[in-house]
């Protein structure tokens, strides 16, 4: 564990993602990606991802992550980290943005290197000009439904 001393929780988050990255099923790519979900009570669902032999399947360790918290019952999320073995900040892929979107919009997103190093990001900065369920209502279409 590295040393957060303003922010002992951030570490354990750190932790939880890289250590659900050493157990990601990236069998066809080699790309091993954890994630660690933080919950507005602190509680944390971790995630990996999983590959699939119709490579289309395939699940980024983002959604793993909040798709277990979701069907947890959890609904307010704080942060998320997510570890990469790559010297670059690897930065989630329009999916799982999309989705973090729809179900966690001001959640911070922690980027974290081989290194351990971290860059911070707002989700919302990381999909400007989202689609939502705002884009659902049509015109018209729902008038007189309840
Ligand atoms: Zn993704």
């Amino acid at each position: 564990m590295q040393n957060y001393p303003d922010d002992q929780k951030l570490g354990v988050l750190v932790d939880a993602a890289q250590d659900a990255k050493k157990q990601a099923l990236a069998i066809y790519s080699q790309f091993n990606v954890g994630a660690a979900l933080e919950t507005a009570d602190g509680r944390i669902y971790s995630g990996f991802n999983i590959e699939s032999s119709s490579y289309g399947l395939t699940v980024c360790a983002e959604r793993v992550a909040l798709f277990k918290a979701l069907s947890e019952g959890e609904r307010a999320f704080r942060r998320i980290a997510v570890a990469t073995d790559t010297d670059a900040f690897c930065s989630p892929c329009g999916a799982c943005r999309q989705v973090m979107w729809d179900y966690a919009p001001d959640l911070d997103v922690y980027l974290v290197n081989r290194a351990g190093k971290m860059e911070k990001h707002q989700l919302r900065d990381l999909i400007p000009h989202a689609f939502d369920n705002r884009m659902l209502k049509v015109p018209g279409k729902d008038e007189g439904k309840k």
